[in-house]
């Protein structure tokens, strides 16, 4: 794990606890490079200001497991709008238009980096590795905990025009149960 601070104007600082976080919520960058998109957030001038508390990818023309931590858990991250306030955002390097044979066979080591970081705060905040249905997710704030995606968040509030990663072909189920068979976390992420 590495660390590549968001810049400030990108995030907004907060001391959140375990109380106040109850979704992991899961993205793909619409990028090639886990590392560009980690300098993306360092940019002080984006007249959008975005961030997610982690990017996981591979490293370029190598299958290393890239994992960086840009925004920490107590802060908050511009990832998906409203609900920020209440989530943990994972950025994967790939795009949504992936097939389901993109994500799983060629960048396996990219999901398998992403399930540490959900195994990690599933553990440390008491998340279930489960999905939240649109119902759970509540229309007047959170009332469940979870994982969910940018896009069942864009489905479950009818945002229009609302994104859609990680894309209708992710392998949500295959990837949850990756999550789950974490068995053991190295060293740099005890809680
Ligand atoms: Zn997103």
């Amino acid at each position: 794990m590495i660390t590549i601070p968001a810049h400030s104007h990108n995030y907004k600082q907060a001391n959140r606890t375990k109380k106040d976080i109850q979704w992991i919520v899961i993205h793909d960058a619409e990028a090639k490079s886990a590392m560009g998109v980690a300098n993306y957030f360092q940019n002080p001038k984006l007249a959008k200001p975005v961030s997610s508390h982690f990017v996981v990818g591979e490293e370029w023309g190598s299958f290393n497991p890239l994992v960086i931590r840009c925004v920490e858990d107590k802060d908050i991250a511009y990832t998906q709008g409203f609900a920020n306030d209440w989530c943990l955002s994972i950025e994967l390097q790939g795009f949504a238009s992936y097939s389901d044979s993109d994500w799983w066979d060629k960048r396996n080591d990219t999901l398998y980096a992403a399930a540490m970081v959900v195994s990690y705060w599933s553990r440390k905040y008491e998340i279930p590795i489960s999905l939240l249905t649109d119902s759970e997710m509540g229309l007047m704030g959170p009332t469940h905990r979870g994982i969910t995606t940018h896009a069942a968040i864009t489905k479950a509030f009818n945002i229009p025009g609302g994104h859609v990663d990680p894309g209708p072909n992710f392998p949500l189920e295959k990837f949850l149960q990756m999550c789950r068979d974490v068995k053991e976390l190295p060293e740099e992420y005890q809680l």
